[in-house]
């Protein structure tokens, strides 16, 4: 099957609104199998959009227009279709009568030019809007297939789901493509392409895709067919692409974050984490704290950017910054160590080094960055682990990477506290 995609709406030609519709639609046609053959953007006038939807019902199976069905004078979508198909607009005063139980339901009259609303396409099937009060519409036309739909984002959703996927579903026999993601930290895309070599071989090259980004690559593996073949073949692949990249991976689903996942080991633990940060000035907390919940794990910290607060608030030596520099090992283990002990949770992670673009030197280049984390103080001895980068771009990619490295470390650090407090209780 093929289909066209119109969007409607004079904000979307200008460059303040982009047109993300289409982009949900074209997820749902690819899933189906339907090829998509154009996806077209088109103002507030009814000439323009009679003249597109025509030709495009000439040329393909499936149309789906969103946008336009609103009650204002700038939305034509009703009058531009019934024009381009030669279709009656009809009147249909119980689609009104539930546009003014929907307004009475806030206490509401209904505006006098929400009676616009009422108009259906001759022989069109409408869509209840559970979320508005623009109904969609479904109508065929000599072997075409018309989808109206409104264009407000959420209103669309839910008629996606209420009846455009379903009508996918019933015309592919349940063929569809689905995928699954897994996503990697801090890991070279080399490296990742190495591991799950084997993957390749066994699912095929098309199947699985490496999307890399700094500090973060996502596998995509995707499969398709019927629901139970294709469900358990996403199953194997995630497994095996699993098994290969080993702990690497840190989320099996689009939605996890690795802010997230560390967040879950912390708690699962019963541990408390502080942070200390100089060049990250509090992106590390800042990501930390996105996560709803965090207060159960994460205490607080220090954006210690100057070498006096370093010492003042986190209690690194003067002479640790005199003999090392800001930007050094001792300087981040200190630092570390400090921020757990002065603000009291039981592990403390620090991140210190050159962002740039200026600051660098021959010793330390612009993308240098210490990063250290203490673990739950010891008796005798302190247990701070340490990593010295050098990571690749500019100023924010810097900061963002370390960020995401001291999140990796981590959740390394945890998963092997778990591994072994597990192991240790005979489970
Ligand atoms: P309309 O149904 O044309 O009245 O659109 C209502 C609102 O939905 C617009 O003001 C936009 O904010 C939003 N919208 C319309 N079309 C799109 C689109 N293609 N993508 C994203 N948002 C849209
Ligand atoms: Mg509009």
């Amino acid at each position: 099957m093929k289909a066209a995609i119109v969007a409607v709406g004079s904000e979307l030609l200008g460059s303040e609104r982009l047109d993300t519709n289409s982009l949900r639609l074209t997820t749902l046609l690819d899933r189906h199998g339907v090829e998509l053959r154009r996806k077209a953007v088109i103002g507030d006038s009814v000439e323009e959009l009679a003249a597109e939807v025509r030709a495009q019902a000439e040329r393909v199976e499936l149309v789906l227009v969103t946008g336009g069905l609103g009650p204002t004078a700038d939305d034509v979508t009703r009058e531009a279709v019934a024009r381009a198909l030669g279709l009656e607009l009809v009147f249909h005063p119980d689609v009104v009568e539930e546009i003014e139980r929907r307004f009475a339901s806030f206490g509401r009259r209904m505006p006098e030019v929400n009676r616009r609303q009422g108009y259906l396409l001759a022989g069109a099937e409408r869509i209840a809007n559970g979320r508005g009060t623009a109904p969609g519409q479904i109508v065929e036309v000599g072997g075409c297939t018309l989808f109206l739909f409104p264009g407000v984002p959420n209103e669309l959703e839910g008629m996606i789901l209420s009846h455009l996927e379903p009508w996918l579903a019933a015309r592919s026999g349940g063929e569809a493509r689905e995928s699954v993601v897994l996503k990697i930290a801090c890991v070279p895309e080399s490296e990742v392409e190495e591991r799950i070599g084997p993957a390749y071989e066994e699912f095929g090259r098309e199947t699985i895709t490496i999307l890399a980004k700094p500090g973060e690559i996502r596998l995509v593996a995707t499969a398709q067919g019927r629901e139970g073949e294709r469900r358990e073949r996403l199953e194997a692949m995630r497994a095996r692409l699993a098994e290969l990249a080993g702990e690497a991976v840190f989320a099996t689903g689009e939605e996890e974050t690795l802010e997230g996942v560390v967040g879950e080991l912390l708690r699962r633990a019963g541990a408390t984490l502080t942070a200390a940060e100089s060049c990250t000035g509090g992106l590390l907390s800042q990501r930390i704290t996105a996560i709803p919940g965090s207060s159960d794990y994460f205490l607080g910290g220090a954006v210690t950017y100057s070498n006096d607060l370093k010492t003042r608030l986190v209690g690194v030596p003067p002479e640790l910054l005199a003999a090392h520099g800001a930007v050094s090992e001792p300087v981040a283990r200190a630092m570390a160590s400090g921020v757990r002990d002065a603000l009291g949770s039981d592990y403390g992670v620090s991140i210190t080094g050159v962002a740039g673009p200026g600051g660098g030197s021959a010793e330390k280049p612009v993308g240098t960055v210490h990063i250290a984390l203490a673990g739950p103080r010891a008796e005798g001895s302190d247990d701070v682990e340490h990593r010295k980068v050098r990571f690749p771009g500019d100023r924010e990619r810097i900061r963002w990477q370390s960020a995401q490295l001291a999140l990796e470390m981590l959740r390394r650090r945890l998963l092997k506290t778990a591994g072994a407090a597990s192991e240790g209780s005979g489970s």
